[in-house]
């Protein structure tokens, strides 16, 4: 067997181009989607996360506005500044790049954004309607993972579903999508004790970890679909995922390449967010 390689990529390129429609539908009713984007600190990952969602951004349409500040803004400065995002007409969207620098507690921060305009879908109330089933907001990673499975044709109800990872921004969130889409899921994380027994017997794979072959081709059942979330460096500081990608292919029935995959859903489905907040 070998895989369908799950082009996020090209997908991606041809979702801004929807969202571009989108947005000039929406200009020509007067309204220009905006999107704060509140950078602290001068992490060099971060740096380059929020280039690429403000170069998305211009393509889509989407005006980017930029709030940077330093690393020794008080959690009081940082608090009032989403607090005036939120107060503005012309924001319909606030990203906080995260990690924040040490000495400043990301909860409190997120919390405090408009559940409307919060369109990384991080809020409690964006999280709590998508555990009910009737989601507003959904984080873009997880969802950029759906549209490439809802792309791609793969039938989810009544399949055994495995996320492995379980952060609020790409595990837990993804585990509920599944979960909506009527498969049976399965979330794994540091503590799982046998991860290779739970992914053999999965359908579709998520890896959202974060370390290199973290997911071997051996433990997948043949035929499953792989979703990599990971995005890591190896011994040779070359990017790559969580699961084993060439032994893979000959394992897998769909994967998904990183870099080419999950990342660049991530931008795109956060642009759709931005557009759905200003429509
Ligand atoms: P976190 O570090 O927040 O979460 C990692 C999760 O993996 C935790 O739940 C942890 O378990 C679990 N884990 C760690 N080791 C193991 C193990 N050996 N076996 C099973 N589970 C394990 O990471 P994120 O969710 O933020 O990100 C995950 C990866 O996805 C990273 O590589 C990140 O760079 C990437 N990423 C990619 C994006 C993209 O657009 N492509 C966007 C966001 C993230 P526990 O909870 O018990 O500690």
């Amino acid at each position: 067997m070998t895989a369908q390689v799950l082009d996020g990529k090209a997908l991606a390129s041809q979702l801004r181009e929807e969202v571009a429609a989108a947005s000039k539908r929406l200009a020509e009713r007067g309204i220009t989607p905006g999107l704060a984007v509140v950078l602290v600190g001068d992490d060099p990952a971060s740096q380059i996360y929020v280039r690429h969602k403000e170069r998305a951004a211009k393509e889509c349409g989407v005006t980017a506005l930029d709030y940077r500040r330093d690393a020794d803004i008080s959690q009081e400065e940082l608090l009032a500044l989403i607090l005036e995002l939120n107060a503005d007409e012309n924001v319909h969207g606030i990203l906080v790049q995260l990690p924040l620098p040490d000495g400043l507690d990301a909860s409190p921060i997120l919390d405090a954004i408009d559940p409307a305009k919060d369109v990384d879908g991080f809020h409690p109330d964006n999280i709590g309607r998508l555990a009910q089933g009737r989601p507003r907001f959904v984080a873009a990673t997880p969802k950029g993972c759906m549209t490439l499975l809802a792309k791609a044709n793969v039938e989810l109800a009544g399949k055994n579903a495995v996320v492995v990872g379980r952060s609020n921004i790409v595990g837990k969130p993804m585990a509920m999508l599944l979960t909506n889409a009527n498969a049976s899921v399965t979330l794994c994380h540091s503590h799982t004790k046998d991860l290779a027994a739970e992914i053999g017997r999965a359908d579709v794979v998520v890896a959202a970890v974060g370390k290199v072959n973290a997911v071997r081709a051996e433990w997948l059942k043949p035929g499953a679909v792989v979703i990599d979330v990971g995005m890591n460096r190896d011994e040779n500081g070359k990017l790559c995922g969580d699961v084993q990608y060439e032994e893979s292919l000959a394992v897998a029935s769909a994967i998904t390449p990183v870099p080419g995959g999950v990342g660049p859903m991530t931008i795109a489905s956060l642009m759709q967010n931005v557009v759905l907040a200003a429509s």
